[in-house]
């Protein structure tokens, strides 16, 4: 299945932990696991194998990306996964963070936008045995009530603000993990919790910069 020979890549991947993750801070020892056991070449088109332990996003077809191993441990760790959450993600793109996730909880339920993406991911999340995680083709802003509640949500796209129906959805005391700012622009990646109140607390985690939201909530502004 895999391109290259497998020692190369488990290297690569054990570098990218070592020099991108565990330097820049993260320490959650079951989510650097995680990131050193998912095969993140096969998550990337053909010809960018090669490429797939850098640092730094890739291009995955149809304008978007997968996003920087950094950046789904820094996401994977601060959603605090425990092994018996359902959780909730926007933005399947490649399946990448949903393989991660599905390693650190029971079920993963993820939405794409994109039906070729969402077929893909399905397609190769299977092939490699990732059998708790379920995709869904079609705009997730309003999450997915028939599969409610979760323990967490995670958006893999800016957002302008967090979607009413992910706090809906997610039980008191759950994680929403989402970057929230204007498309095109650098967004701030906000942690919220669901307090026993409804409303939510909130921290920020840093500067990001993710593709924009597709479909209703756009506006018009997030194409191209
Ligand atoms: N988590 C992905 C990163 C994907 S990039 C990975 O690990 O590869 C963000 C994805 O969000 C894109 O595939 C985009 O099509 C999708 N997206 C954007 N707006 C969306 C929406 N309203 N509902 C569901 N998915 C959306």
């Amino acid at each position: 299945m895999a391109d290259g020979p497998p020692d190369r890549d488990e290297a690569a991947r054990r570098r990218m932990v070592s020099e991108q993750i565990r330097a820049r801070g993260v320490r959650d020892e079951a989510v650097l696991a995680a990131l050193a056991k998912v095969p993140r070449h096969e998550f990337v088109p053909g010809e960018l194998h090669g490429s797939a332990y850098g640092d730094h996003p890739l291009p995955i077809g149809l304008g978007q990306t997968i996003s920087q191993p950094y950046i789904v441990a820094l996401m994977s760790e601060a959603l605090a996964p425990r092994p018996s959450d359902r959780l909730l993600e926007l933005g399947t793109g490649s399946g990448y963070q949903a393989a991660v996730l599905s390693m650190l909880v029971a079920s993963v339920f993820t939405i794409e936008y994109h039906a070729a993406l969402a077929e893909e991911a399905a397609a190769r999340l299977s092939r490699l045995g990732y059998a708790n995680v379920e995709v869904r083709a079609g705009d997730g802003w309003g999450g997915w009530p028939a599969r409610a509640p979760f323990e967490a949500a995670i958006v893999t796209f800016a957002a302008p603000d967090v979607p009413a129906a992910l706090v809906a959805q997610v039980r008191t005391g759950g994680r929403i993990c989402i970057p929230v700012g204007q498309p095109q622009q650098v967004q701030q990646l906000m942690l919220y919790t669901k307090r026993a109140d409804g409303a939510l607390s909130s921290r920020m985690l840093g500067a990001v910069r993710f593709v924009p939201v597709q479909g209703e909530r756009d506006g018009g502004a997030g194409r191209g």
